[in-house]
């Protein structure tokens, strides 16, 4: 572990799981960097690796356990002048175990306690042990991370809520991430704006239950979702907004409204419904039914009749039957998705599900095939019905080949255009010409960078 030349840290950050993680990840580059920690692409020859972990479902554990591994062997041939740093939702629900397992391991650190790592680091170096804080601490961590981020590009990600008091059957994110906690307004729009001053032009507000959303706002009030998105929208250069990830309890009367007056607000949401069966839902502790959603949808193509919808679905939830399972087929059908993830059920340690009666590893699999099928069907339909069609697209950048410019659709399609610059930050017309699985090709039409 070098100590001694703090200008030429080397700082590689490895991100398994949401984009919530994404959005920490770079916040911790943050706090690191006054330390002299750049971030690199590689592992090799870096001072400190980070690996920001998911612990959602099973493979994910397993995952972090095998790169862990390499690691080592790299700190090794380093001569041990490598810090190996855990971090993340495996960190605060395996810390001890992941330890005992991976002694190599110098820091493992909760998702709380990003803003304290210069401290612990500098217990590592002190104690030459590893240091372990999975604290969930009074103050939150959005007190202490430093204002001065690095630029995210034109389109970023805030978090402006955590955490969980919803306790699904299945999930591990109120043990992992704690109670629900919303970031002041006032922080949040501040944040927004020197995102907006650095070449930003979408942002995507993210929390665990983002729609949860209440904070206190600048007039001392509590603030929710729909009002913060409102104060947001009025950022001068701020074009487009998101956020994710919403649960159909929280979908208000507000901000379905917001979707209608908000001009900034895209016609997109990610509402993951898990089951369209009932028994399952109430198995899964969610507190709402198959119609529940099926009620909001309408009500929000109501009164934006262009809005999309992507989903999560879970299949094999302990006492899911064949009937259970075609209830699901049945709302995807019905509802028709964007795009929508689907998982098998994996039992998570300490959670209610996992001491159920489980079903079969073959039965899961064959109805995740199922499921999957109809989705991807779905989703080529969705990208199909947008050939001929002319929309807004903010460009990111330049395409992978010369001549080409890069954006997103307001359905966050990729979508890819011959131009004779990148136009990055700019909003043009495209007429929509080709769906690919995953982007659509289009042809510049306005020349003029135009409001969404
Ligand atoms: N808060 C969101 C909601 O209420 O649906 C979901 C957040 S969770 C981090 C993301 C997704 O992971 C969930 O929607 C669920 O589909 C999936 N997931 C969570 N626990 C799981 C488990 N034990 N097995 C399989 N998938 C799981
Ligand atoms: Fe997990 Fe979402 Fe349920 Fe909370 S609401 S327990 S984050 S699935």
């Amino acid at each position: 572990m070098n100590e001694t030349d703090p200008k030429r840290r080397k700082l590689h950050i490895v991100t398994h799981g949401c984009q919530m993680n994404v959005y920490d990840s770079a916040r911790m580059a943050d706090v690191l960097a006054p330390l002299g920690y750049s971030a690199v692409d590689s592992p090799e020859g870096a001072d400190m690796v980070i690996m920001n972990t998911c612990h959602i479902r099973e493979r994910a554990s397993e995952k972090v356990f095998s790169a862990l591994g390499r690691l080592r062997d790299l700190k090794n041939a380093a001569g041990g002048e490598m810090m190996i740093a855990v971090t993340g939702c495996v960190a605060q629900a395996e810390g001890d175990i992941l330890l005992k397992r991976a002694p190599y391991v110098d820091l493992v650190v909760g998702p709380q306690a990003y803003h304290r790592l210069p401290e612990l680091i500098a217990r590592v170096h002190r104690s030459r042990q590893s240091v372990i804080d999975t604290e969930f601490p009074a103050e939150t961590k959005f007190d202490h991370l430093p204002d001065q981020a690095a630029p995210q590009g034109v389109i970023a990600n805030l978090t402006i809520q955590e955490g969980c008091d919803k306790f699904c059957s299945f999930c591990v994110v109120p043990y992992t991430r704690g109670a629900e906690a919303s970031r002041p307004a006032a922080s949040i729009i501040a944040e927004a704006r020197r995102m907006v001053a650095q070449g930003t032009r979408e942002i995507a507000l993210l929390g665990q239950n983002v729609n949860a959303y209440h904070g206190e706002g600048p007039d001392g009030r509590d603030w929710d979702l729909a009002r913060l998105l409102n104060a947001l929208a009025e950022i001068e250069g701020l074009r487009r907004l998101r956020y994710t990830t919403s649960h159909p309890n929280d979908m208000t009367e507000s901000l379905i409204l917001a979707h209608r007056d908000n001009p900034a607000l895209m016609p997109f949401l990610h509402l993951p419904v898990q089951s369209g069966s009932d028994k399952i839902l109430t198995a899964m502790n969610r507190k709402h039914t198959a119609d529940d959603f099926r009620r909001i949808v309408a009500r929000l193509r109501e009164v934006r009749p262009d809005m999309a919808f992507t989903s999560d679905f879970i299949i094999g939830h302990p006492g899911e039957t064949d009937a259970d399972f075609a209830a699901t087929m049945a709302l995807v059908r019905e509802t028709g998705f964007a795009l929508a993830y689907s998982f098998n059920y994996s039992p998570r340690p300490g959670t209610p599900a996992a001491g159920l009666k489980q079903i079969e590893a073959a039965v899961k699999d064959a109805r995740l095939y199922e499921l999957q099928a109809e989705l991807r069907r779905q989703q080529d339909a969705f990208n199909a019905a947008t050939v001929g069609l002319t929309t807004p697209v903010l460009f990111t950048g330049r395409g992978r080949h010369p001549g080409q410019a890069a954006g997103r659709s307001l359905y966050a399609q990729p979508v890819v255009v011959d131009a004779p610059a990148a136009l990055t930050g700019e909003i043009h017309e495209v007429n929509i010409t080709h769906a690919n699985p995953n982007s659509l090709l289009g042809r510049l039409i306005s020349k003029e960078n135009i409001a969404a």
